[in-house]
């Protein structure tokens, strides 16, 4: 097949990387064993710092951006999948030492790959994403500690953004009494659309803590990491967990060993790019199950593959609330 496609790759420069839509063809492709004609892509805060090149998240070069993609199989040396199967793909590398969705074709290894359940369409897949499919996971990590609602109020930091607009639906729904941290006081109304019951400003846990503050929290969870995580472990309650997933606001973490020793809090980190399959499955099913799609609709926006800078910068800029997908069609 010599059709040709579109793509965001990123490529070595004189001075330093750049990130460009270009056309490619399918021989261009890594030869793989699954081929898949993506649908949808999404925006996660990792594709933002890889399309403005502000980090150095694509490993080798050249590189096709993106950590996630939805579509189906058109062509299977897999006996596990075969052509028409529904899939979708988050993490193991994509974008960073693996090509990744931002493109209408993409070759794939068969153990990356998880079948979209039937409940979910590839848009609302991708309006999941990286970003839903972490918070999921987030949310089994503290019940799989035996978090229920009546165990107290659950803190989510970054609470606008795609981890946290997801895990707040998620947590409301699953019936937990939900305290949303959110910088912009124009977040509101749509935090608490989404089943926030109360809100707090950024800087209530950005100021430095003492190692322990008062009791407040059954659980959390954090996508800004820095001192927020440092105060959010200062302020959970005893026996507690703190999934921290997230380095919005920065990656150290100014803590002190008080509220482990002390409390028996747990700090429980959570990677969804290499995540077994098995927990894969179990996040998916999870979402499927457990997401309200009406709300998901409301953090969502989808927009077009050739609008990806403007939005990356956006994200970065923390102007984007919840979910962007990205049509790459
Ligand atoms: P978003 O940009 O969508 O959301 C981040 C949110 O954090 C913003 O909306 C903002 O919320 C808040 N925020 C931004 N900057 C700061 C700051 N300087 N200090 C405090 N809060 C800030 O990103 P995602 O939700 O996609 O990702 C969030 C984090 O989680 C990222 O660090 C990302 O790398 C990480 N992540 C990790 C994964 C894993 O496997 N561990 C998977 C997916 C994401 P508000 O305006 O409401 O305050």
């Amino acid at each position: 097949m010599n059709e040709t496609f579109n793509v965001v790759i990123a490529r070595a420069a004189e001075n330093g990387t750049t990130v460009t839509l270009e056309k490619m063809s399918v021989a261009d492709l890594p030869e793989y064993d699954v081929q898949i004609e993506i649908a949808y892509s999404s925006l996660n805060y990792k594709d933002a710092l890889a399309v403005t090149a502000s980090a150095p998240i694509c490993r080798r070069l050249p590189m096709v951006c993106g950590i996630d993609l939805a579509g189906k199989v058109v062509e299977s040396n897999s006996a596990d999948w075969q052509v028409g199967d529904r899939v979708l793909v988050n993490g193991f590398g994509l974008s960073e030492t693996e090509w990744g969705g931002y493109t209408q074709r993409q070759a794939v290894k068969p153990e990356w790959l998880v079948r979209t359940p039937d409940a979910i369409s590839e848009q609302q897949a991708m309006a999941i994403g990286t970003a839903g499919y972490t918070a999921m996971l987030s949310v089994l990590a503290l019940q799989d500690h035996g978090v229920t609602p009546v165990s107290g109020p659950v803190l989510v930091t970054g609470a606008s953004g795609g981890v946290g607009s997801v895990a707040i639906m998620l947590l409301a729904k699953l019936g937990y009494e939900v305290t949303a941290v959110s910088g912009r006081e124009s977040m509101h109304d749509y935090l608490r659309q989404l089943g926030a019951s109360a809100l707090l400003p950024r800087d209530a846990l950005s100021a430095r803590s003492r190692p322990l503050e008062k009791e407040q929290w059954a659980a959390a969870i954090d996508s800004v990491g820095g001192q927020t995580l440092a105060t959010v472990l200062a302020q959970t309650k005893r026996d507690g967990i703190v999934a921290a997933c997230g380095l919005a606001g920065g990656s150290d973490l100014p803590a002190t060993v008080m509220p482990f020793i002390l409390r028996g809090v747990t700090l429980r980190g959570i990677d969804s790019v290499m995540a077994s399959q098995a927990h894969r499955q179990r996040a998916w099913k999870a979402l499927a199950s457990t997401l309200d799609f009406d709300q998901l609709k409301l953090a969502t926006s989808v927009k077009p593959m050739s609008e990806i800078h403007s939005l990356a910068a956006d994200l970065l800029a923390g102007q984007l609330r919840g979910r962007v997908v990205i049509d790459v069609n």
